[in-house]
């Protein structure tokens, strides 16, 4: 079973989205595990502080690398440590796939300007990215992240066949999907899909989804072709 620890300063925010829909029964169910950990309890000073000012100026404050060692010493037995940070890699659905396949994750979610550099060097720790934007807290990537691990992880999502067609598996986007009534608005459901010709279907789906990729994404477009060439 998936243990995952989260080390943050506002534990209330957990399970947050994550204790609802599927995610949310598959915790009840334990087909995952959830702590979160909150940072403040390794503070030493009466404040309670978690953070400082930059070494050598700047806005906003840094989360301190000794309070932060603290709550990993405390919590963290085995697995990576991520971080989860606008430097790191981005997020893909090849790294969901990877870390579905842990049995324990420790994440920091940073809060202010981010985390003491030192700490993500002694512990070896991961940089994790969801995107090209900047939140306010590490909590909310942490969810985003989780919530896309947590779906792939063993009797979650009920029909596994599902998976093997989504977005990004195979480097394309998803062909467009369509549902009854096969007339709305004057608008007709394509032909081919209601033919019942499964090959047809394949061929269909296959079509549009490389258009669609190539007209969207053609940095993933890139990416797929190679694949298939290699
Ligand atoms: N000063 C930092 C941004 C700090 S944002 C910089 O310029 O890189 C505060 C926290 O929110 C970060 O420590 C990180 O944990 C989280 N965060 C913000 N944007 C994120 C993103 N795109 N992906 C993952 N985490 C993010």
């Amino acid at each position: 079973m998936l243990d995952v620890k989260v080390l943050t300063i506002f534990p209330e925010l957990f399970p947050g989205f994550l204790g609802a829909s599927l995610t949310g029964k598959a915790l009840e169910e334990k087909k995952w595990q959830l702590t979160a950990i909150n940072i403040r309890d390794y503070a030493l000073d009466k404040h309670k502080s978690v953070d400082d000012t930059p070494c050598g100026g700047g806005a906003g404050m840094i989360m301190r690398p000794d309070v932060l060692s603290r709550a990993i010493e405390a919590n963290h037995h085995s697995g990576k440590i991520i971080y989860m940070s606008p430097k790191g890699l981005p997020l893909t659905q090849k790294k969901v796939r990877e870390l579905s396949l842990e049995e324990e994750l420790t994440i920091i979610c940073g809060r202010f300007e981010g985390i003491d550099e030192r700490v993500i060097e002694a512990y070896d720790i991961e940089e994790i990215s969801i995107g090209d934007y900047i939140l306010t807290g590490g909590e909310q990537a942490a969810q985003i992240m989780l919530d896309a691990v947590v779906r792939l992880l063993p009797g979650v999502l009920g029909n596994e066949e599902s998976l093997a067609d989504e977005s990004f598996e195979n480097y394309l986007l998803e062909y467009p999907q369509y549902t009854r009534p096969i007339e709305w608005q004057g608008r007709e459901v394509p032909e081919v899909l209601l033919s019942g010709h499964h090959q047809k279907i394949a061929e269909w789906r296959r079509d549009k989804a490389e258009a669609v990729t190539r007209a969207k994404r053609p940095d993933l477009f890139k990416i797929y072709l190679d694949s298939k060439n290699s």
